[in-house]
């Protein structure tokens, strides 16, 4: 037997979603990602059972897919031709994807120099605008949004509420999968839409009964960009994952509010954390996600240390993809190569048999 087509997040989450029959039910095949159970880390955590949410599944390889799909359909309802946002990477390579696939002019605009070569890489495939800005991400947002203010171009930052909308469908597909929501969920924190989403989500479904608890949110900034962790914006947010290199999130309010609902929390992790879990992913899980991804892991296992992280069941947030940033993997791995001569002895050799 076949597997059924994918309906994509609009099709499949149409009632708990603000869209109307004039919506166009556009789809990359968004959505519907897998849930992992840990092999390894589980065991280290000392927790009952450990997921991992694999939103690098996604189409162009992050969960920004998840509220793209939402915010360019509502677009086009609204008559736009043509879509802006500021972009770390993922939601330039979402954006400019969706634009391509339904044929509008997508504009991105990216911190110059700061922006992993594999998202950059899909941007241009899909034949995107790319404004590269001296400043940050910040930057770059701020004058996103004051351009689409006063041009009719659609901005589809996680500031578009019809983002936080798709992206919270990730919880409800957590929920139908589990049975229930988990004790507990771990996700990085940049800009701060996603955690924002997953709690809109789990809220809902507590309401729905498709869940009898909320999740412990427990959310991950990098300590050289962890703005909500010391309660002030940081001018020069520095870390090895570019992501979350933000250091005045726009759903600063909102995470706070998930975080203190939930009675969670949110943390800073250090780079070398970051790429310690990255590496445990890839070698003990085959999870190879991108270093943004890895500081939700990061985090559980910082918590476990110092006693704060209690049992039951925990899901982690994989939210992008591994071969996003091939230059961190280079870095950040030490490669198991040999050189041999092409012959069966010299591959003997090489093998050590
Ligand atoms: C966008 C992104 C994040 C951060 O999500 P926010 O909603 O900005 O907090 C984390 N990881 C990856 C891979 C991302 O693309």
């Amino acid at each position: 037997m076949s597997e059924p087509q994918r309906r994509g997040v609009l099709e499949r989450w149409a009632e708990v979603l603000p869209i109307t029959p004039q919506t166009p039910r556009i789809t990359l095949g968004e959505g519907d990602t897998p849930l992992v159970r840990s092999v390894a880390i589980e065991r280290e955590l000392g927790v009952d059972e450990l997921w991992f949410k694999l939103e690098s599944s996604n189409p162009t390889g992050s969960f920004k897919d998840r509220g793209m799909v939402v915010a360019v359909a509502k677009a086009m309802e609204r008559g736009a031709q043509a879509v802006l946002c500021a972009s770390t990477g993922n939601t330039s390579a979402s954006a400019a994807a969706y634009a391509a696939r339904c044929g509008l002019e997508a504009s991105i605009l990216v911190p110059h120099g700061r922006v992993a070569a594999g998202k950059l890489a899909q941007a241009v495939a899909f034949g995107a605008r790319i404004v590269e800005i001296e400043g940050s991400f910040d930057h770059a947002l701020t004058l996103a949004r004051s351009v689409a203010g006063t041009h009719p171009i659609a901005l589809v930052n996680s500031v578009n509420p019809d983002r936080i909308e798709g992206q919270k469908t990730a919880s409800y597909e957590i929920c139908e999968t589990l049975g229930d929501a988990p004790d507990a969920l771990a996700i990085p924190v940049g800009n701060a839409g996603n955690i924002t989403a997953y709690w809109k989500g789990f809220v809902e479904c507590a309401e729905r009964d498709y869940a009898s608890l909320h999740p412990r949110m427990l959310g991950f900034q990098a300590a050289g960009a962890a703005p909500i962790v010391r309660g002030e914006p940081v001018d020069d947010p520095q870390t090895v994952a570019t992501a979350i290199r933000i250091g005045n999130p726009a759903s600063w309010k909102p995470a706070e509010q998930a975080r203190d609902e939930s009675e969670g929390l949110i943390e800073a992790v250090s780079d070398d954390e970051i790429l310690e879990a990255y590496r445990l992913l890839a070698g003990s899980e085959g999870l190879f996600v991108e270093p943004a991804s890895a500081a939700s892991v990061a985090g559980l296992r910082k918590l476990n240390r110092e006693g704060g992280l209690r049992g039951g069941r925990v899901v982690a947030v994989l939210t992008g993809s591994g071969l996003k940033d091939p230059e961190t993997a280079e870095h950040a791995n030490t490669p198991k190569v040999v050189r041999a001569t092409a012959t069966f002895e010299g591959v003997e050799r090489a093998l050590g048999l």
